[in-house]
């Protein structure tokens, strides 16, 4: 899978996506990430790329034929029949879930366009973006991180990336639960034991403590998913 992210801070994104795994996976030619400096298709003598806002207002906003040639220079070459999806990241878009991801985990290529300032001209959002996606509700000062996240969760769906989908179905979120508490050596840690079930090497107990966790956690802490879970599983 191919992401090309269109950017004013090409480096803050790429040194986010280059550690770790999903930098090794890039390594690995598991998928790719292309950062696309926004600034280089200004074509003024001041390499703006913003302006203020028609009617007033406070702030500014980015123009809409920078990002508009920037586009055009990223995706024009891509395979035709790639499947491909254009997306900018922002407050007022569809609310980022597991489910999202999934979806978008389906694609041959993510154009991501991270905003700034007070957004980015409308025109070019008719006239490139597919949607919009936005990570939450509150206010970041720009798409980067957004489009980190947007990779980071859709990457580690791509087979490869991770050892097994195993990794990842049981997770909070994508099983329906919120995850068990997990433990690690050493087996008392400031006083606090391990729970003996897990140290017992049976596994039918383990599962059974392990699923009553994840329910008592996500009825406590997200009634909203514990409910819909009882319903899918009724
Ligand atoms: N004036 C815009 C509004 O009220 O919708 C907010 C602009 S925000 C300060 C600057 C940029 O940050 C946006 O263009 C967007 O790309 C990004 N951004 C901010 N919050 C975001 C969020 N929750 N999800 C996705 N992108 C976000």
């Amino acid at each position: 899978m191919q992401f090309d992210i269109l950017t004013l801070f090409p480096d803050m994104v790429s040194t986010v996506l280059s550690e770790s795994i999903i930098g090794r996976a890039q390594k690995a030619e598991l998928l790719t990430v292309k950062c696309h400096q926004i600034r280089d298709f200004a074509n003024n003598k001041h390499n703006n790329v913003d302006d203020t806002p028609y009617g007033g207002g406070v702030g500014m906003v980015m123009a809409a034929p920078p990002i508009y040639a920037c586009y055009r220079a990223a995706t024009d070459t891509l395979p035709a029949e790639w499947r491909r999806r254009t997306i900018y990241l922002s407050p007022r878009g569809r609310l980022f879930t597991q489910n999202v991801a999934r979806e978008l985990a389906t694609y041959d290529q993510l154009t991501l366009i991270c905003g700034h300032y007070e957004g980015v001209d409308e025109r070019v959002i008719e006239e490139i973006v597919d949607e919009e996606i936005s990570i939450g509700d509150y206010v970041l000062t720009g798409g980067e991180i957004p489009a980190c996240i947007v990779v980071d969760a859709v990457s580690r769906l791509l087979d490869g990336v991770l050892a097994s989908p195993a990794c990842y179905e049981g997770e909070s979120i994508a099983s329906g639960l919120l995850e068990y508490p997990q433990y690690t050596r050493p087996p008392v840690f400031c006083g606090r034991e391990v729970p003996p079930v897990l140290l017992s090497g049976h596994h039918a107990n383990i599962e059974a403590w392990r699923t009553e966790r994840s329910l008592e956690l996500t009825k406590e802490r997200r009634p909203d998913l514990y409910e819909a879970y009882l319903k899918k599983n009724d």
